[in-house]
């Protein structure tokens, strides 16, 4: 049986859950904190190594030129954003909801841990290709869907729908893309609510973080 991981989609109905999920932007205030150098839990980001992150688009399918041209803002925020020092400081020191120093759903991996995995960017079903960022993505078109985009632990591909795509501001793209790929390294969550999750909070890092860069 292949497990559809559906993102940002409603599994509850309700206007909460609209707002919450099925659009990123704004919601990342408060929702990804941060551990200050005062703080006792900081921990020096230099403290912990890394190398590059390339964004490679391997497949990309369904997308007009006007989508594209998006989409390609939203890769290069994406790239930039992810090897940014504010972004390794965002991650390692990430301080979820309850004030603790992990993510939710983490696998008993530590922040520095899934930093590391994140910019190892060996993706489950891509282990041989560190160092990127590989995207297989397909645009398509559902109107009556609340299903923002899908995909599965079986398949490299992300599916995104139009009618939220059409939307979106670039920033918000980078955001959905680090939200599914984070996906595409094993990480989940529980449900479209777990916003302390790695998909979710590392979505709202680099959604926040896109949005500086693209101003
Ligand atoms: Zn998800």
């Amino acid at each position: 049986m292949k497990k559809w991981i559906f993102s940002f989609v409603l599994l509850t109905s309700g206007a909460q859950a609209l707002t919450h999920d099925t659009k990123l932007s704004g919601n990342y205030l408060n929702r990804a904190k941060v551990f200050r150098p005062i703080e006792f839990n900081y921990v020096s980001p230099e403290s912990v190594p890394s190398a590059p992150l390339l964004v490679k688009a391997m497949k990309i399918t369904g997308f007009d030129a006007q989508s594209l041209g998006k989409l390609d803002s939203a890769f290069k925020a994406l790239e930039y954003v992810v090897n940014s020092d504010e972004f390794k400081n965002r991650v390692i020191n990430f301080k979820n909801s309850k004030g603790q120093r992990s993510f939710a759903s983490n696998d008993g991996k530590s922040n520095e841990e899934i930093f590391e995995i994140f910019m190892d960017g060996r993706e489950t079903l891509q282990h041989d290709t560190s160092g990127e960022m590989n995207f297989f993505l397909n645009l398509y078109y559902k109107r009556w869907s609340r299903v923002v985009g899908y995909t599965s632990a079986t398949t490299n591909t992300i599916n995104i729908n139009w009618k939220y795509f059409r939307n979106y501001e670039a920033h918000e793209v980078a955001g959905n893309l680090a939200h599914e790929w984070t996906h595409k390294l094993g990480f989940d969550h529980r449900s479209a609510s777990e916003h302390d999750s790695a998909p979710y909070a590392i979505g709202y890092i680099v959604e926040e973080l896109a949005e500086k860069y693209l101003k």
